[in-house]
């Protein structure tokens, strides 16, 4: 095995665990390059939170870096620190919310701060003054998300009052889609166009605006319309897509694939059962292999008597419930070693198992299932 380790516990010496999520440097660069080349001249900010939506944070960083991508977004300031103490130097925004003392922290490791009121900013200004710095900050617009943002219809004040700012840089304005991913693109429409409209105020005030963003993975698919000055592209730059009903108007692959090895061969005898609450009972006599992973990995338990891998090629149901560290396959009258490689995302010559299928299987979206496969899984990366 080929590749470099991101585990915070091991080096790449001493990776013998079986269970790794192998992610392909190559197609993620790939991705990249493809929204970029379908976005023009926009500049663009891969979002890496999560661990990179699990295919690892600094990694993932470091090839965007490489890549010149303009901008890194991760969603809480640990995240954004990890990256500078890791020698990562693009601009990096953090989509989260502020609260208590964190202010300084981000002013120290010069990372953007997304503001969503006068007060806030306010606050901003005074750290940055007492710290004799600059702080760099993204306004954030409330289009019809209702998380974070000042709603678009009170947005006039925090615009104004950026304008006095004296120790703040305002480097963009951005607003998020609740439904840029669906086949009707109604409400979406409706929220560029409010966004449009709060921004229109420099403009009608003859200032420069900051950088507008408000595009992630569905609006690059679905609304060109939408790319302004800078993307953020999530999901789609993993390769995944960020709905069913989305339009694959950018073709991207799958950079992760999610492996273990069979550790053990048994026969399990007719009217035997496997695993905790004895759910799964053989009706004839089975050969089984047992792998070690399970939710604790983020295997989600909620995918039990539904989940399949692949072993040599050829699909293989997953029998009993999940536990926190193994799970038992029957490959019925087929033969397996240990050793032999299990395939729980990825393919297989000419059979695969996406991430769209475990979504399924747990009744959840891909998203989940990405960004919970844990820490305790070594990342190996191929070039
Ligand atoms: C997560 C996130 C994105 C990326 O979303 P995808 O659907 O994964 O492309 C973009 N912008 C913000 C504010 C986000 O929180």
């Amino acid at each position: 095995m080929s590749g470099e380790i991101n585990h915070p516990t091991i080096s790449e010496e001493d990776v013998l665990r079986p269970t790794r999520v192998e992610v392909d440097l190559k197609v993620l660069a790939e991705n990249f390059l493809k929204i970029k080349a379908r976005t023009g001249t926009a500049m663009i900010m891969p979002v890496l939170k999560a661990n990179a939506y699990g295919h690892g944070l600094v990694r993932v960083a470091k090839l965007m870096q490489e890549l010149h991508a303009d901008y890194l977004g991760v969603a809480v300031l640990e995240e954004g620190i990890l990256l500078r103490r890791q020698g990562i130097t693009t601009p990096i925004l953090v989509l989260g919310g502020i609260w208590g003392n964190q202010i300084p922290h981000f002013v120290k490791y010069d990372l953007s701060i997304t503001a969503s009121s006068v007060g806030k900013l306010n606050q901003i200004e005074e750290v940055a003054q007492q710290m004799n710095r600059r702080a760099r900050v993204h306004l954030k617009i409330d289009t019809g998300m209702e998380r974070i943002g000042v709603h678009y219809y009170n947005a006039e004040k925090l615009l104004e009052a950026s304008l006095n700012c004296k120790h703040v840089d305002i480097i963009g304005i951005y607003s998020h889609f609740a439904s840029s991913d669906s086949s009707d693109l109604t409400f979406a429409k409706i929220q560029l166009e409010r966004y449009l409209e709060t921004v229109s105020f420099y403009d009608k005030h003859s200032v420069p605006s900051p950088i507008k963003h408000i595009a992630n993975s569905g609006a690059i698919l679905q609304m060109p319309e939408a790319t302004l000055d800078l993307v953020r592209p999530g999901i789609m730059l993993y390769g995944v897509y960020p709905s069913q009903e989305v339009k694959h108007t950018i073709e991207v692959k799958p950079a992760l694939s999610w492996k273990s090895l069979v550790v053990y061969f048994k026969i399990i005898k007719e009217g035997s059962t496997v695993s905790y609450g004895m759910k799964w009972q053989a009706t004839h006599d089975v050969h089984a292999v047992t792998v070690p992973l399970g939710y604790g990995d983020g295997y989600l338990r909620s995918m039990s008597h539904k989940a399949e891998v692949l072993i040599r090629g050829k699909r293989y149901p997953v029998v009993g419930v999940i536990s926190m560290d193994q799970i038992v396959v029957n490959i019925e009258n087929d033969s397996a070693y240990n050793g032999d490689e299990v395939i729980l995302i990825g393919s297989d010559g000419n059979s695969s198992i996406t991430v769209e299928e475990l979504a399924e299987w747990a009744g959840t979206i891909p998203y989940e299932i990405l960004t919970n496969i844990n820490t305790r899984v070594p990342r190996v990366y191929i070039d």
